[in-house]
């Protein structure tokens, strides 16, 4: 188990089921962040005493101050207060709950400082997996998935023998809140149908990109970084239930999945406590009362985004990033009710099309290319 965690995203779904997590098992708290929220963030503080809080920026930050004078802490803001959080000595652990591209420079700073990463920020790893994964062989540093279909894959995998011996990957997707509707019933959905997911209560992007299914294309691709698999290695099952995280199935023919209520707060835990379980405060799994579990094929023709993302995937390089920069630019604009459904998939594909695209970019290529995504969209 770790010792002490840093969490990156504290206010957000995540940050604050981590945060229930660490109450749970008693580790302390080194660092705390935020973006926007103030008070709740000043709460927390009061709380867990860490020794750094930040926020996103130097307004955030002046305000928290104000409400925390009595505290011996430090408060910091900005991308560089999320990096001194991500690094902090006293830590042995990131949590890495923030949304967006933002999570890439704190995550890498992290694991050249070889601390564990609780792994929730997926679109550090759709940017710029390959070089995450290869600096954290160089320095040491476990990453631990928590997105649920990924730490389910991780627990399949928990024993199990050489790489070679995995056929496929079955990612399950609960379907979102539009599953079997048709193109022209989507046509004309708004941003309070799309924040209505039937299983799990997420921050507002990613319940987005759950409705477009753009989710799971992401987790395609962070599949793909996770367990150094070939595209046609990563397949998708819809299962409405959300029982059964993800599969792994082996060349023997074997299926190994991993079931569970649909409570975040199982990865979380595990992403602390491994190569530990422990119990958690989730609700048991009861077999009898979650009825029949179902598998169908995802709809490609009425969510375009899993195809592109998928896609993107193939071809690698900046196509990635790119598709990763303009979708947060799309869904941003639509959560402000100012595009519509498939505007999102039509943006995405117009910038995965226009920015020019480079195969083995560097670390500056990839920013410089979600930069360009953001600004094909807006
Ligand atoms: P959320 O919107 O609820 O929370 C995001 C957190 O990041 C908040 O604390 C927010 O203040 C902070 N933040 C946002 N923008 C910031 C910025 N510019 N600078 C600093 N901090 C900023 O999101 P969430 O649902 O908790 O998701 C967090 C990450 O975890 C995402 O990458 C998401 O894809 C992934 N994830 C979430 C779930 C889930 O159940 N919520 C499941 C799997 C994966
Ligand atoms: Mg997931």
């Amino acid at each position: 188990m770790v010792s002490c965690v840093s969490i990156l995203g504290s206010t957000g779904s995540i940050g604050r089921q981590s945060l229930d997590i660490v109450d749970h098992l008693g580790i302390p708290v080194a660092a705390l962040t935020a973006g926007s929220r103030v008070e709740q963030m000043a709460q927390q503080c009061r709380k867990y005493r860490p020794k750094l809080a930040v926020m996103a920026t130097q307004e955030a930050a002046e305000a928290l101050s104000a409400l925390l004078q009595d505290l011996d802490m430090r408060i910091a803001w900005g991308e560089e207060g999320l990096v001194e959080a991500a690094q902090i000595p006293e830590a042995d652990c990131v949590i890495t709950a923030v949304v967006g591209m933002v999570g890439l420079k704190p995550t890498l700073a992290a694991i050249r400082k070889g601390k564990r990463i609780g792994l929730a920020n997926k679109e550090t790893l759709v940017c710029a997996g390959e070089l995450v994964m290869s600096e954290a062989l160089k320095y040491n540093a476990q990453i631990i998935p928590v997105d649920s279909e990924h730490s389910a894959i991780f627990q399949c995998l928990m024993g199990a023998g050489e790489k070679r011996e995995i056929k496929r990957i079955i990612l399950t997707c609960s379907g979102g809140p539009f599953y079997g509707k048709s193109k022209d019933a989507l046509s004309a959905v708004k941003k309070a149908d799309a924040l209505k997911h039937p299983n799990w209560s997420m921050g507002a992007k990613i319940t987005i990109d759950c409705a477009t299914l753009m989710n799971k294309g992401l987790e395609v691709i962070e599949a793909m970084r996770l367990y150094q698999l070939p595209l046609e290695q990563v397949d998708v099952l819809i299962h409405r239930q959300s029982i059964i995280h993800s599969m792994v199935e082996f060349v023997d023919g074997a299926v190994m999945a991993q079931l569970g209520s649909p409570d975040m707060r199982l990865p979380i835990q595990l992403a602390m406590t491994y190569p530990q379980r422990m119990g958690t405060p989730a609700e048991p799994l009861d077999l009898i009362s979650c009825g029949p579990l179902t598998f169908s094929q995802p709809d490609m023709d009425a969510f375009p985004c899993l195809a592109l993302a998928r896609a993107c995937a193939k071809a690698g390089g900046t196509a990635c990033p790119v598709m990763n920069g303009a979708n947060e630019e799309a869904v941003a604009l639509f959560l402000k009710d100012e595009i519509g459904f498939y505007d999102i998939y039509r943006l995405v594909s117009k910038a995965v099309d226009s920015v020019p695209f480079i195969q083995d970019p560097t670390l500056d290529q990839i920013l410089e290319a979600d930069r360009l995504a953001r600004l094909a969209v807006n």
